[in-house]
């Protein structure tokens, strides 16, 4: 260390905080909770816990937030519930309190991929689905035009390997898990996608 930079004044933890970019939320949405067989609600309950680690890792927690959070969703809940941030209500009226007006919804029925560019809003939505039975096609985009119907603006955007959806894990932990590296440690959407197959 250089004298100049030994002197240099320490920022207080206030202020680092404030100089620190807003991060967004991690919306797990769970609007198709309803048909899912009480073993597959078992393993989004799972997921999530498994998700709420995983940005722990980065970020406090709260940043994951769950929409459509019944009662059933936080009794069969095993995860820290209190230190992350359910919401009983449609993900738009969350998004609409917290002055979020756009979001990124990700989507294997997308057209465009996810990219840099798309890091910037203030919530990135991720269906609560698991699919065991067949019984959930195409579910994933009926969340985004419940989203649009409620005035948000939705991107659309899908994660790919070597440009194609085939070999991307489809849970919903790696998914936010994928996201997070690239987001927070810069790497590649492959080099990613590999970490979490
Ligand atoms: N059956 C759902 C459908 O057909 O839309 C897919 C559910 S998938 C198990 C759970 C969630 O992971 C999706 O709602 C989506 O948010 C996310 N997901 C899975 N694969 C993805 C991919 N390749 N790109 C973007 N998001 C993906």
């Amino acid at each position: 260390l250089c004298m100049k930079e030994k002197f240099e004044p320490v920022l207080t933890p206030e202020e680092l905080r404030s100089k620190l970019p807003e991060w967004p939320y991690f919306i797990i949405d769970l609007y198709h909770w309803d048909k899912h067989t009480q073993k597959e609600k078992g393993k989004v309950c799972l997921q999530v816990s498994q998700s709420y680690g995983l940005l722990r890792d980065y970020f406090t927690g709260r940043e994951l937030a769950v929409t459509w959070a019944s009662d059933e969703f936080e009794r069969m809940f095993n995860g820290p519930i209190e230190r992350i941030t359910t919401y009983a209500g449609p993900t738009a009226e969350f998004l609409r309190e917290n002055g979020i007006e756009e979001v990124v919804l990700l989507d294997p029925w997308a057209e465009e991929v996810l990219g840099e560019k798309d890091f910037d809003v203030g919530a990135f939505i991720i269906g609560g689905i698991v699919d065991t039975g067949g019984n959930k096609k195409k579910t994933t985009p009926k969340i985004g035009e419940e989203l649009e119907r409620a005035g948000i603006r939705v991107r659309r955007r899908k994660i790919v390997l070597k440009g194609d959806i085939v070999g991307v894990p489809d849970r919903i932990n790696r998914i936010l898990g994928i996201i997070l590296k690239m987001m927070v440690e810069g790497k590649s959407m492959d080099e990613a996608v590999y970490e979490f197959q």
